[in-house]
C-alpha cells in the first residue's frame, strides 16, 4: 500500500497560486533596496554550528532550543541557518569585503529554519528578507535602515504599522545595567524557568525576553536598560530619532524591547502590523569582530514574508496578479494542431505567453479551458486560417475582435501583449 506522505509539521508548500504572491512581495523589497544601492548576498542555507553559537548567542532560545543541528557524514557540526544576519556577515569576513570602500550595503532573501511551537505565524521552516549594512557608525545609517524597511512595508501597501524603537547599549554601559538587573531579579530567582536559571549569571538581559509566562511576570517592574546607558549611547540613540523625525517616520520608545539575538547594541527596533511583528532589526557593532573581522559596525533588519503575506490577506491589500497567458491558440485539426506548436514556439520567442491543446480536448473545450486560465486572448486556427495567412485574436475581456496576419508575428506579439 502507499505510503500517505506529508510535508514536515512547520512547513509549508509554495503552489503556483500563491508563488506570484511571493514574487510580488520580493519584488517590490528589491527595488526598494536598490533605491538605496543595496545589492544582493546569497549565502548557504547552512553553516558551522559554532558560527550561530557565537553571533546569535549560546543563552538565546534559538541557540538553546531551535536550532535544526546535525553532524554530517564528515562529522561536522553543521546548523540550517536560523536567521539571515549571522551567515552574511561571515561571508563580508571571510571574503574581506571589508577592504573596499565602505559602507557595504547587502540584502538577501533567504529561508530561515527554527524549531518552534508551530501556531499562526510562526512556522519551522520560514523566509525573511532582510538588510545588512556594513561600515557606518551613522545615527543617520540607523534610520536609513528602519527607513528601507518602513518603504518596503507602505510599497505593499500597508498602512497600520508600529515602529518601536529602544536602545540596548554597548559592552560599555551593559554591565551595570546587567548588575541592576540581576539584583532586580534575585529575589524572584526561585520563580524563574531553568532555562532563565541558567541565563542568570551569564546573560540575565536574555529573561525579558523569555516567552514563559513566569518570567515574563516578574521582569514586568525591571529597571530599563535606557536609564543605564553611556553617554555616547545616549547620544547616538538622540540623533537617530532625529533623523526619523527629519524622515517624518513616527516611533514609540519601548524599553521591553530587547530582542532575541545576543548581538545588538544601542538601536534596535521592531515593526508591528496589528497581528504579528514583522520585522525586527538593529545595530550589531561588536559582531563583524567577533567573526574574525576588523572592528567594524553594522546595522540591519530580517521580515518575515509568511506574516507580511498574511497581514496583507487580513487587510484585503490585493497583490497584482499575473497573467499566465497573453494567447491560447485553439486548433480544428492535426494539421492545424502542427502550425500551432510552432506558432507557439515563435511568439514565445518574442516573449508572447502563450500555450497550445496538449490534452486532446475539443475546440469547445479548450476555449473553456482558456478562459479558465485567464488567457487575454485566444485564437482558433482552422483550414481557412492557414490558407489566408489570417488569423482573429479574440480579447476575452469585451470579446472584441482584432484580425492580423499569420507571416506577421510581431503584430500579433502587440496585440496580445
Ligand atoms: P518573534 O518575537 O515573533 O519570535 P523574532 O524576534 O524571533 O520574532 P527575528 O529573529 O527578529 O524574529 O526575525 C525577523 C522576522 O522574521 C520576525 O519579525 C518575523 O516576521 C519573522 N519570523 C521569525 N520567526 C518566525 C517563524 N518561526 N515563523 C515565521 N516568521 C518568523
Ligand atoms: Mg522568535
Amino acid at each position: 500500500m502507499a505510503i500517505e506522505m506529508q510535508a514536515p509539521k512547520g512547513t509549508k508548500d509554495m503552489l503556483p497560486e500563491d508563488a506570484y504572491k511571493w514574487q510580488y512581495i520580493e519584488g517590490v523589497f528589491r527595488n526598494v533596496a536598490k533605491t538605496y544601492g543595496i545589492r544582493e548576498i546569497r549565502t548557504p542555507m547552512f553553516e558551522h554550528t559554532e558560527l550561530f553559537l557565537r553571533s546569535v548567542g549560546d543563552t538565546t532560545d534559538i541557540v538553546q532550543k531551535e536550532m535544526y543541528t546535525f553532524n554530517d557524514k564528515g562529522d561536522r557540526s553543521i546548523t540550517l541557518k536560523p536567521e539571515g544576519t549571522a551567515s552574511a556577515v561571515r561571508a563580508f569576513v571571510e571574503n574581506r569585503l571589508f577592504n573596499e570602500a565602505q559602507p557595504t550595503k547587502l540584502y538577501y532573501v533567504t529561508p530561515a529554519f527554527r524549531y518552534e511551537n508551530v501556531q499562526k505565524g510562526r512556522l519551522r521552516q520560514f523566509h525573511q528578507c532582510g538588510i545588512e549594512v556594513f561600515g557606518s557608525n551613522a545615527p543617520s545609517m540607523d534610520a536609513e535602515v528602519i527607513a528601507v524597511a518602513m518603504d518596503t512595508l507602505k510599497k505593499l501597501g500597508l498602512k497600520s504599522l508600529s515602529l518601536n524603537i529602544n536602545n540596548l547599549g554597548c559592552p560599555e554601559c551593559r554591565p551595570k545595567y546587567n548588575e541592576a538587573l540581576k539584583k532586580f531579579l534575585q529575589e524572584n530567582y526561585d520563580g524563574l524557568c531553568d532555562t532563565c536559571k541558567s541565563r542568570f549569571e551569564k546573560n540575565p538581559m536574555r529573561i525579558l525576553d523569555c516567552k514563559e509566562k513566569k518570567c515574563h511576570e516578574i521582569t514586568k517592574n525591571a529597571p530599563i536598560i535606557l536609564d543605564y546607558v553611556c553617554e555616547e549611547c545616549g547620544d547616538h540613540f538622540g540623533k537617530v530619532k532625529e533623523y526619523l523625525d527629519i524622515l517624518g517616520l513616527p516611533y514609540t520608545i519601548d524599553p521591553g524591547i530587547v530582542r532575541g539575538l545576543d548581538y545588538y547594541t544601542k538601536t534596535i527596533f521592531e515593526i508591528l502590523t496589528s497581528d504579528f511583528t514583522v520585522c525586527g532589526g538593529g545595530r550589531y557593532d561588536k559582531l563583524i569582530e567577533e567573526l574574525g573581522g576588523p572592528d567594524m559596525p553594522a546595522v540591519g533588519f530580517g521580515m518575515g514574508i509568511e506574516r507580511l503575506i498574511m497581514t496583507l490577506e487580513k487587510e484585503k491589500i490585493e497583490i497584482p496578479k499575473e497573467t499566465l497567458f497573453d494567447l491560447y491558440i485553439g486548433a480544428r485539426g492535426e494539421a492545424e494542431g502542427k502550425f500551432a506548436f510552432k506558432l507557439a514556439n515563435d511568439l514565445r520567442g518574442l516573449g508572447v505567453k502563450c500555450e497550445i491543446n496538449h490534452m486532446g480536448r475539443s475546440i469547445k473545450a479548450e476555449m473553456k479551458y482558456a478562459n479558465k486560465l485567464g488567457a487575454a486572448y485566444t485564437t482558433i486556427l482552422g483550414e481557412d486560417e492557414l490558407t489566408n495567412k489570417k488569423i482573429n485574436l479574440k480579447r476575452m475581456s469585451d470579446g472584441e475582435i482584432f484580425e492580423v496576419s499569420l507571416d506577421n508575428l510581431e503584430e500579433i506579439a502587440k496585440v496580445v501583449r
